[in-house]
């Protein structure tokens, strides 16, 4: 077999949490499960395979989703599963490949351009991972390989469930052409209508000469990237996501300080930075530890775990503040305040709350602009 010049591996559990819930409870299995919450105002989060030919998906109000399914079994999320699952994944990923970017808790990409000796057959090495996952977990997954990450994750979502697909390379431009144009990444919404429009449908469109001039009106100078994307040429390289199990961030102060309003805003500031780190790298974190060292360098910390896995400072705060005010003795004074965010995990991406999820987002975009101070949380640094 022809050595590629790049290989890159693709992997997606098939319905992640609807799949885990059949792993808990095996009688499950082949029935009409959905994960969400429960009506009148719970979402979908997940929909099995055997519901989604009700039209029942995820984000879709399980009010809805039961009218159209009424036999639908609903299982409330289990966010310590879905981890427990990820640990377990990401343990056979890391035992085959040097490097592995886990963009969500149930997906990943790998470059394996360096293991074609040891695995001269890309289909084969697909099975034997997908195999391994299923032996670890018990969870389905499909499985791609390319030669870039676009063309890897389209080609699994044109598989799934349970698939494995393998594009050659030299072959990605006739695997694209008839998908629609808007299952590039990077066109919105927006954009498609524009497309739409112009009559642009498939990704063989992007290409036609007779759509250059509209196009090139559209995207101007970043056409010819798309154009490039559109013959499945991209490198974006797979970056191994951060390994580290915590955040954390502490300050000595100028002067010993006994006062409590003092100490909360210092953390409170911390907090909104660590919890903004948290959002950008997509991770929440399962538990905190503060730490306060007193005038004589007694050092004193409480560690809590929240109620599940947080990146949403508001939320954090109280259970933070709450073990900051436990923690301060009478009459002593401090000279250093910390608080560090642990249990790190991947987030679950806003399923189970979007309206909070589109507020966090305005406050990321304001804080990546002008920092934390903008929003009133007056993070101190004093270092
Ligand atoms: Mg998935």
């Amino acid at each position: 077999m022809a050595k590629w010049f790049r290989q890159i591996v693709f992997g997606d559990v098939d319905a992640m949490f609807a799949s885990a819930a059949v792993v808990a409870d095996p009688s499950l299995a082949g029935k009409p499960v959905a994960v969400g919450g429960p009506p009148p105002r719970g979402i979908i989060a997940a929909a099995s395979y055997a519901v989604r030919p009700f039209g029942v998906h995820s984000a879709m109000p399980t009010a809805h989703a039961l009218k159209l399914c009424p036999n639908l079994i609903l299982v409330p999320p289990d966010r310590a599963l879905y981890r427990r699952l990820h640990e377990q994944m990401r343990q056979v990923t890391d035992r085959f490949f040097p490097a592995t970017e886990w963009s969500s808790i149930d997906e990943f990409y790998a470059d394996a351009t360096d293991l074609q000796l040891l695995h001269p057959d890309p289909a084969a090495l697909g099975r034997t991972v997908k195999d391994a996952l299923f032996e670890a977990t018990g969870l389905r997954c499909t499985i791609a390989v390319a030669t870039s990450k676009p063309v890897a994750k389209l080609a699994a979502d044109a598989h799934k469930p349970d698939g494995l697909a393998v594009i050659e390379p030299g072959t990605e431009a006739a695997f694209l052409a008839p998908r629609p144009a808007t299952s590039l990444s990077g066109i919105g919404p927006k954009t498609a209508e524009s497309l739409e429009r112009i009559g642009v449908r498939t990704i063989s469109d992007l290409l036609e000469p007779r759509f250059e001039s509209p196009l090139r009106r559209m995207w101007g100078k970043r056409l010819p990237v798309i154009q490039a994307l559109a013959r499945g040429i991209d490198d974006d390289p797979v970056v191994p996501d951060r390994e580290q199990k915590s955040l954390g961030h502490e300050t000595t102060f100028d002067h010993d300080t006994d006062d409590p309003a003092f100490l909360e805003k210092t953390l409170r500031g911390f907090l909104a930075e660590l919890a903004h780190e948290l959002r950008v790298e997509g991770l929440a974190a399962g538990s905190f530890t503060v730490k306060l060292k007193d005038a004589t360098h007694r050092l004193t910390t409480k560690q809590h775990h929240f109620p599940k896995p947080l990146n949403d400072d508001p939320m954090m705060w109280r259970d933070i503040r709450a073990a900051l005010l436990s923690l301060m003795a009478p009459r002593t004074k401090y000279r250093l305040a910390g608080v560090t965010l642990g249990d790190l995990v991947p987030a679950m991406g806003g399923l189970f709350d979007q309206r909070r999820s589109r507020a966090l987002a305005a406050m990321d975009a304001i804080i990546e602009k002008h920092g934390t101070k903008a929003i009133g949380l007056g993070g101190i640094r004093e270092e």
